[in-house]
């Protein structure tokens, strides 16, 4: 006579057979196919007295749902998740500007050196972008040929360094703050000169600053950017709003320091310029200049992508072009 037990038990040999694998349909024909073992087994329930009938008709039920929900879940898990009878998707799908990663490289750098990321408006005023970091009014930057302004009176940035006015104001030193954007200038455009372009600038305050940190970070970072060992010089160069200052120079790959047509038969490639901020600086934002020294440096992105790339002119950059942008990822 069929009772429960028998239906309990062709649950756990269905359940085992799953879970060793066999076929979702092999298994669906042999338990609930017409003549698989379980419409077999219900067959027999009519033999059954009426109180029984009930009662074991009721656990059929319940098996039969279970185990058309394993072998649902069993036929679904053996469905390829992707469909090979697809027209293959031959789609380009492009990747990150190589100017935002440099960009990113550099933050990333950065901020292991112990900077942290700021963020200054591309539209600013004349103070942030020139007065307080001591450009002159006859500084050639202020000329308005050279420059961008809005009716207003504001300028388009002409440095990333435009952030410094503002951090050393609302931060107590010790700070180091990095910042990489877009700047305009209005240059003519050539091989080297675009008037939209991007700069990235640290600068730092605290105490006993000295020299040797700038030199040691901008090692690293010139080090870590190009992913090889480097060979620096500092030459003496004068920005209004370092006291000292110095441009870096570092050694050419392609020639180590011989000459060759990349570094212009000098040895030497331009990279950045840099210095110890002027004391003038730290004094007008209340800090004591024998206490407190300033680090800053800035450099554009796009010339050390070019070095990074081997990239000859500047205007690939902006040409859109994907022959040309898809050798750079
Ligand atoms: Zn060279």
């Amino acid at each position: 006579m069929i009772n429960q037990d028998q239906f309990d038990n062709l649950l756990v040999e269905a359940e085992n057979e799953i879970n060793n694998g066999a076929d979702a349909a092999v298994l669906y024909h042999k338990y609930l196919g017409r003549n698989g073992k379980f419409s077999t087994m219900i067959k027999q329930i009519t033999t059954l007295k009426t109180d029984e009938r009930k009662v074991v008709g009721e656990k059929a039920k319940i098996i039969k749902n279970r185990l058309n929900y394993l072998l649902q879940i069993k036929t679904s898990s053996n469905q390829p998740s992707i469909d090979l009878t697809l027209p293959a998707d031959l789609t380009a799908h492009g990747h990150q500007h190589p100017i935002e990663t440099s960009i990113a490289r550099l933050y990333q750098i950065s901020e292991r050196l112990g900077f942290v990321a700021a963020q200054s408006p591309e539209i600013e005023n004349e103070d942030n972008n020139f007065e307080f970091l001591q450009i002159a009014k006859d500084h050639p930057a202020r000329d308005m040929q050279d420059t961008f302004w809005t009716v207003d009176g504001r300028v388009l940035r002409t440095h990333t360094t435009a952030f410094q006015q503002n951090l050393i104001k609302n931060n107590h030193p010790p700070f180091a703050f990095v910042q990489g954007g877009k700047i305009y200038r209005c240059e003519a455009e050539d091989a080297t000169h675009l008037s939209e372009f991007h700069q990235f600038d640290g600068f730092a305050v605290a105490k006993n600053l000295t020299f040797a940190d700038l030199r040691g970070v901008l090692f690293q970072l010139i080090q870590d950017f190009f992913l090889r060992p480097v060979e620096l010089r500092f030459r003496p160069s004068f920005f209004p709003f370092v006291e000292p200052g110095a441009e870096i120079d570092m050694k050419c790959f392609s020639c180590t320091g011989r000459g060759c047509r990349s570094c212009g038969y000098k040895g030497w490639l331009e990279l950045l310029g840099c210095g110890i901020t002027d004391q003038e600086i730290i004094a007008s934002a209340g800090l004591d200049p024998k206490e407190y020294h300033g680090l800053a440096f800035g450099l554009g992105v796009e010339r050390f992508a070019m070095l990074y790339y081997g990239v000859e002119d500047i205007r690939e950059f902006t040409r859109n072009d994907p022959r040309f942008l898809e050798q750079l990822v």
